[in-house]
Parts: structure tokens; sequence; C-alpha cells
């Protein structure tokens, strides 16, 4: 008889709420013979816990949790290794991963692994606060443990100009007090002073609190390390309480009359500024004398990309019967 095979299993576990956990990873825990994880995340799941190994780890310990793992795992237990949120978002996969590699473990070998997903502090956040994200956004994380902080630096800078709605994971702790006063001077270069911005703190947690402010005011909150800061777009707003991205229906309906089609834009179809569209306009621009650079300037594009775009071949847009555009 083959020994059994051991696994390691990366359980997101949301938020912190009974509530936002997953079937599988409430599973994932039953199954384990091991739960490793940071003291603040065992207490949140200490129901599942009665008669498994569980071993408790600080903070800063978490290669010393990966290695324990995979050594459990070989002896053939089941490992569960949990995160708050997800596993992946700045989380221990990553971490286990690196440590795995380095052992010289592959897929195919003794030692199973799975990611369990879960709600991540930004879903959880926005849900709280309404619909922030529903257009491009991304996570910029203010620790700089592990990170220098000028790349963190020009990731704020990049995001803060391109205009994404951010959500600002580990903005502040007890030594950590300057790098979200230097977030919202880098951001404050690009975003205007009242652009919306909710701080989240222990979002399903019993400390939940919510706070609604503007990027001139947002390093003055109560922030700390159970905080995410939700930095809105140029067209966020807050009404009623909630903050809201529009998904950009406004540029292809009028939602004065009824939700009527604008003139020039079809449903179902690209925006008549979307790429093909916008190449068209382009193409007559530069026909008409305007040179590459200044239609860079207009655009805020480089110049190498649109004379790419001008000299590419000329496509039309295919008619398809269906709608492509999925508005789940
Ligand atoms: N893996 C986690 C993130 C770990 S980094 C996830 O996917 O959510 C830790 C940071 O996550 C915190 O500093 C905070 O910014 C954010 N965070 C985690 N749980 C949170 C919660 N319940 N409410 C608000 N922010 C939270």
């Amino acid at each position: 008889m083959t020994s059994p095979k051991g696994k390691i299993m990366l359980v997101g576990i949301g938020p912190g709420s009974h509530d936002h956990m997953t079937q599988r990873a409430r599973a994932a825990i039953a199954e384990a013979d091991v739960v490793v994880g940071y003291v603040t995340y065992i207490k949140l799941v200490a129901d599942l816990l009665e008669g498994k190994e569980v071993v408790r780890k600080g903070m800063t310990e978490e290669l010393d949790r990966a290695v324990h793992a995979l050594a459990s795992a070989r002896e053939g237990k089941k490992v569960a290794l949990i995160s708050s949120g997800d596993a992946g978002v700045y989380g221990m996969a990553g971490p286990t991963y690196e440590v795995l590699f380095q052992a010289g473990w592959t897929p195919e070998s003794d030692v199973q692994v799975e990611v369990v997903p879960g709600a991540s502090a930004i879903n959880a956040c926005a849900a709280l606060v309404g619909a922030p994200l529903t257009h491009d956004f991304c996570s910029i994380s203010l620790s700089d443990l592990l990170t220098p902080w000028p790349v963190i630096a020009r990731r704020l800078d990049a995001v803060a100009a391109s205009d994404f709605v951010v959500a600002l994971y580990n903005p502040k702790s007890g030594r950590r007090t300057q790098q979200i006063v230097q977030a919202q001077a880098l951001f404050l270069r690009h975003r205007k002073p009242d652009t919306p911005v909710a701080v989240v703190k222990s979002a399903y947690r019993r400390r939940e609190r919510i706070e609604f402010t503007t990027l001139d005011k947002m390093s003055d909150c109560d922030i700390g390390m159970l905080t995410t800061v939700l930095i809105g777009n140029s067209h966020t707003f807050v009404q009623h309480g909630l903050m809201v991205t529009p998904r950009g229906y406004a540029n292809k309906y009028d939602l004065d009359d009824g939700g009527s089609t604008r003139a020039g834009e079809r449903a179902g179809r690209s925006l008549s500024t979307g790429l093909l569209g916008w190449m068209e306009n382009l193409r007559a621009d530069h026909a008409e004398g305007i040179s590459i650079a200044a239609l860079a300037q207009q655009h805020k594009l480089p110049a190498d990309y649109i004379e790419a775009v001008l000299n590419a071949p000329v496509e039309v847009e295919e008619a398809v019967a269906s709608t492509e555009e999925s508005e789940a």
C-alpha cells in the first residue's frame, strides 16, 4: 500500500465573518489534520479546530509556516495554511510556492497543493461602501517591509495618473505612519482634492468602521493595520452614503431620457470612440495634417504607439448577430 498523499491547502477565509467564508474554505479546514496560521485568523475559525493540531505563528514567520507545512505534508498529513481574505493576495500562497520550489517540489510530486480562493479585503470593503470597483481598479500595498519605497511610489504615481480606482492595503501601522501621507501627496499631483475616499476598518469583523472622506483629508483619518483605503477615480461619486464608480453607460445611453442610445452609438457594439472608431478618427485627423506629436499629446499616448496605429492596416468591425458585451 502506498502511503497517503500529503496535502497543503492555502485557504483564504474571507474578511473575517463566517458568513463570508466559502463552503470550500470550511471544508478544507474540516479536512485538515494540521491548521497553521496567524493567531488572529486561527481565532476566527476557532469553532472548526477541535481535535486538530493547531500551529499559531506570529506575523513575520511566514516562511517558517510554509516550511512547517511542507514537513507535515511530507509525513502524509493534510495541512491548511489559513490567510485572511484570499491566500494569494498579499498572503501565503506566493511564499509557500517559493519554499516548495526551493525544496525541489513539482506538481507531480508526493504533496498535493490547493489554493482555496476567498473574498479579499478589496471585495469586502467595496461591498460595504457601495460599488466603487465597477470600473478599472488596482491594489497597492503601502508596506515597505519587503518592497523598496521608490517601487511603491512609482506605482502610486502611475495609477494616480491613469485614473484607476485604487485600494491601498497595509496603509499604516504603529511604525509605518508616513507612507499614507506620501501616497496622498503623490495622488494629489494627479487627482482633485475632493476625490471620494472610503476608509474601511475591520470589514465584517466586530470593530467594523466605515468613514467617507476626500483625498485632501485622507491621511487625517483613523487608519491602522486592519484598514483598507479605497480611492475613487475621476468619475466616482458618493450619494446617500454610497460610493459608486459609473460603469460608463452614460457614454452610450442617455440616462435622463429613459435609456435611449446616444447619437452615433449602437447597443452591443464598441463605442464610436472605441478602438476602431478612434483609429478611424485618428487617421482622418492625421490626413488633415495634425502631426503625430500633436495627436500623442492630445490622447496622452506615446508617439511611437500613435505612429504604429497610423501605419497598421485598416480593419473594419465585423457585424455580429449577438451582442458581445457582457453586462454581468
Ligand atoms: N490576504 C488578505 C490581505 C493581507 S494584507 C486579503 O486578501 O484581504 C493585510 C491588509 O489587508 C490589511 O493591512 C488591510 O489593509 C487589509 N485587510 C485585511 N482584512 C481586512 C478587513 N477585514 N477589513 C479591512 N481591511 C482588511
